[in-house]
């Protein structure tokens, strides 16, 4: 399936298939559907009968096999939980070298219909190193008939060995309008602040008992004081969400904060222009730097079972220096 914003990337795409690479690498901002594109590619070439602009057809054996996952000539590597790393600090989604291996078996049978087999790689900045040089060594000697799909957020953290091996493609995020207008057609509630609260990339997890506790969040920021914060670390760890929560709310918060300051453009809270208006006159911008600096400490603990409370409140107590 398609969004309605890649139908121009899918047109571009197709004037590339007289000369298809043993290697594709997807790459663009996180949220715009570039897994589903991906696997939009995977399934047209593997159809028996694809339709006019290369669509599968959504009927025929292979796409009901694409359909229930069941495809014998696709393979898809996605991370999983690193149970090795789950006694260090981190906890970390990889694709581990197992995985890579076991897709580099498929890559040596021939295929099951005769025609083409495809592995798609997402997102492909998750392979660890071991992993990520077991897959090059297979794009540096490509088997006949398969045809890797890597997806990438952050296309800088791969291997550049690996980026020279794929053909990069960069798929476009949809602008404002159209993006809104998809959101409505979902049936969310306040798509403006939502799409602006994501980054402008329409497809996110939207659960509206978060986005109220956000909500609440954001208005304690957006009024600081030290009881209100206490309020929300408390209710945070009430709703028993992972430190990565409120770590990237908070993030785009002083984002916007810093922001308003030094140019006046905000990205996601522009529903709370008034506030961060008045709060940017109001901040130290070197305490301000601080506070960004100690949030971005604690980034690579999202995940982990530590106090989560305890995290935030001093995380607030830095927060509310920016204001002297
Ligand atoms: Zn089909």
């Amino acid at each position: 399936m398609l969004y309605p914003w890649q139908h121009e990337d899918w047109r571009r795409l197709n004037l590339e298939r007289a000369r298809l690479p043993n290697a594709w690498l997807f790459t663009g901002l996180g949220g715009i559907g570039k897994s589903a594109f991906a696997e939009h590619l995977a399934q047209s070439l593997l159809c028996d009968r694809p339709g006019p602009e290369h669509a599968p057809c959504g009927e025929c054996e292979a796409c009901r096999w694409y359909a229930l996952g069941s495809h014998p000539d696709f393979r898809r590597l996605s991370p999983l939980l690193d149970e090795d790393e789950e006694k260090t600090s981190r906890k970390l989604l990889t694709i581990k070298i197992e995985a890579v291996r076991e897709v580099i078996d498929f890559t040596h049978l021939t295929s099951h219909r005769n025609g083409q087999r495809v592995v798609l790689v997402e997102p492909a900045e998750t392979m660890n190193p071991a992993a990520a040089s077991a897959l090059l060594k297979v794009l540096e000697e490509p088997p006949p008939d398969v045809l890797f799909l890597l997806v990438a957020h952050a296309p800088q953290r791969l291997l550049p060995t690996i980026r020279s091996r794929c053909r990069q493609y960069a798929l476009a995020a949809p602008g404002r309008e159209v993006a809104l207008s998809w959101l409505r057609e979902q049936g969310m509630a306040m798509p403006a602040t939502e799409l602006a609260h994501h980054g402008g990339a329409p497809l996110f997890d939207h659960d509206p008992a978060l986005a109220e506790v956000r909500d609440g969040f954001i208005s304690a920021l957006a009024k600081p004081s030290l009881a209100s914060m206490l309020t929300q670390a408390e209710r945070v760890d009430k709703h028993k969400l992972t430190l990565a929560v409120p770590l990237e709310w908070m993030q785009k918060w002083l984002h916007d904060l810093a922001a308003q300051g030094l140019s006046g453009e905000i990205r996601y809270f522009p529903d709370q222009q008034d506030a961060l208006h008045a709060l940017s006159r109001r901040a130290d911008l070197m305490q301000l730097f601080r506070c960004q600096d100690a949030l971005l400490h604690l980034v690579p603990f999202g995940q982990h079972p530590l106090n989560v409370r305890l995290q935030l409140e001093g995380l607030f107590m830095d927060y509310l220096k920016v204001f002297g």
